[in-house]
């Protein structure tokens, strides 16, 4: 992908703080931190989606993710860490190559958990009897293809910094 902001990071044709490389994972700091240690652990290889993911490379990643947990709560002496991933535009994914975001997190700043930012939903005993079923007849699915016509290269830059933007203020996992 020769527009996507990870993919240059990861060939080092943008500078990053690089925290941790091997053969098919980066982590490095965000530029944005939500708290200092900040960090995103990234595939080298393109994918946008953790749903697109060979499920052999997302345990490969998820391994660097919990190795960063460990690395990034001790090096910025927190008092916990938050784990957030986000998949397509719903999700409020700004950039369009997986990344997990490792973010210390203190006793001493407020907001709980990463979940926090939705509402609760009440449910019917009707209800969770129909989304167990529609979930559980969807296992199995090993990858799946991101649903979404491929959008013009050169449009992304653009409407990505524009998003940011928008996204500042707010939670954007
Ligand atoms: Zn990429």
């Amino acid at each position: 992908m020769e527009e996507c902001l990870f993919c240059k990071i990861v060939m080092g044709e943008i500078p990053s703080d690089k925290v941790y490389e091997d053969s098919e994972v980066i982590a490095f700091l965000d530029i944005n931190p939500r708290n200092p240690g900040h960090t995103l652990v990234v595939p080298k290889k393109h994918y946008e989606t953790i749903m697109e993911m060979p499920e052999n490379e997302a345990s490969e990643l998820f391994k660097v993710v919990k190795k960063m947990a460990v690395a990034v709560k001790k090096g910025m002496k927190a008092d916990g860490i938050s784990i957030g991933q986000s998949n397509e535009r719903a999700a409020g994914q700004v950039i369009p190559h997986v990344h997990f975001h490792v973010i210390p997190r203190f006793l001493s700043e407020g907001p709980p958990g990463l979940e926090s930012i939705l509402p609760t939903k009440k449910m019917t005993k009707e209800m969770l009897d129909q989304t167990t079923e529609a979930i559980k007849s969807n296992m199995g699915i090993a990858v799946e293809k991101t649903a979404k016509p491929a959008e013009p290269e050169k449009e992304e830059p653009a409407e990505t910094k524009k998003k940011i933007e928008l996204d500042d203020e707010s939670l954007d996992f």
